[in-house]
């Protein structure tokens, strides 16, 4: 019968594992903010190696400093849209800017990023046998006609506006994912994330955490964007990094969101950072950009069910965590 798949070739990787119990990850975009943390956390663990890639388009080797020359850690300038060969257990993809004005700044080269270089990677997954997990994000839900955000949701996504390319994007690369599970029996973990912050966030990047809290540090007004009651929802890093972990371990392919479900207006945040951090600063009301979804807010049931995971830390608690990084990358000390 001409149509019966062949039998997947034996990886060498396989072969390899009979004389070596270390587990060899993968993380592409690993110098960014997400994957630094996610970096810092799996290096915890002696049994892992850990071998970065990324083009440093958003991320820096900064970020990754006290693991450059560790024996267990490798660090490659590269860029996914291109392909890569290297032998790895779990590939862990990140690659990809997060933030409106860097994915928007050159949107095909943010499409390719997505649909060529998720495409790279599953190829890679499929030669060594590596399972693969992708970030996705709670933009596959655009601006949301449910909420709080399931998983079986489809999404309200404007596919020609000026967030597509992520959007998208992104979409394309889940698509990508399921058709390699399906057709190539590829282990694939999808993980949705909602809005994240933390610590090593680019400072300039231009969203709302980071701005308000550079902000409240150099005493500048906090620009609220109109109309200041579109909400979100902000996980603390340490608790998305622990909650992709999960997700690679586990047995669920997803998506699954990993989020956490306390839903803000712009103005409470702006408050919140206003009393944390400086209560002097003003709160300016500014215009806002095309296509901004109205309220966003997950449902993490599933992730609660199947991953036994839940976020541990509150805004108001995360929030100050950032002040002193913050401050030491502006180089302004706290007063007193
Ligand atoms: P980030 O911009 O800090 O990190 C992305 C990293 O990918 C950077 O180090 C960048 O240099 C690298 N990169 C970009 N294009 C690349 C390419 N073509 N080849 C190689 N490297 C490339 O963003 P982040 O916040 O750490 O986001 C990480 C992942 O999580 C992304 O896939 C993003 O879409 C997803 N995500 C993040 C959030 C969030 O709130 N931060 C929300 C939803 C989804
Ligand atoms: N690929 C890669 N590294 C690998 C194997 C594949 O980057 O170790 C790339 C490869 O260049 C291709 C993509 O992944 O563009 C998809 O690979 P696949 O084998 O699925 O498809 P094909 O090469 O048959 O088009
Ligand atoms: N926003 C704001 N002030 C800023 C930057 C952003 O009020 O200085 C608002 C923006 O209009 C949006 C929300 O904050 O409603 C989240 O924006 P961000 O770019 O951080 O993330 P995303 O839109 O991707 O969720």
């Amino acid at each position: 019968n001409s149509s019966t798949k062949p039998p997947p070739t034996p990886s060498p990787l396989r072969f390899s594992k009979f004389f070596q119990s270390n587990l060899r990850i993968l993380v592409t975009g690993g110098a960014g903010f997400i994957g630094s943390h996610l970096v810092d956390k799996l290096m915890e663990n002696e049994k892992n190696e850990v071998i970065v890639v990324d083009n440093y388009f958003t991320g820096s080797k900064d970020n990754l400093k006290k693991w450059i020359g560790h024996p267990r850690f490798e660090l490659i300038r590269h860029d996914v849209t291109e392909p890569l060969l290297v032998e790895v257990d779990q590939i862990y993809h990140l690659a990809c800017p997060a933030s409106p004005i860097f994915y928007k700044y050159n949107p095909v080269k943010t499409i390719k990023t997505n649909v060529i270089g998720t495409l790279n990677m599953l190829g890679l997954a499929k030669r060594v046998g590596a399972r693969i997990l992708l970030t996705s994000t709670s933009e596959v839900y655009g601006d949301p006609l449910e909420h709080p955000q399931t998983e079986n949701y489809w999404g309200n996504v404007n596919p020609i506006g000026v967030r597509s390319c992520y959007d998208e994007g992104k979409r394309v690369a889940e698509t990508l994912m399921f058709d390699y599970h399906r057709q190539h029996g590829i282990e694939i973990r999808i993980a949705r994330i909602f809005n994240t912050y933390g610590p090593r966030m680019n400072i300039d990047d231009g969203r709302v955490v980071s701005n308000f809290i550079a902000q409240a540090i150099r005493g500048e007004s906090l620009t609220v964007q109109l109309p200041g009651t579109q909400t979100r929802s902000f996980c603390y890093v340490s608790d998305m990094v622990d909650g992709l972990i999960r997700l690679m371990e586990g047995e669920h392919t997803g998506p699954i969101n990993i989020g956490n479900p306390g839903e803000f207006t712009m103005l409470e945040l702006a408050e919140a950072v206003k009393e944390l951090i400086n209560p002097e600063v003003e709160i300016a009301k500014v215009e806002n950009t095309p296509d901004d979804p109205r309220q966003r807010k997950p449902d993490i049931s599933r992730a609660k069910e199947l991953l036994g995971w839940e976020p541990k830390i509150k805004l108001r608690d995360g929030l100050p965590l950032m002040e002193e990084d913050f401050r030491q990358r502006l180089g302004i000390p706290r007063k007193n």
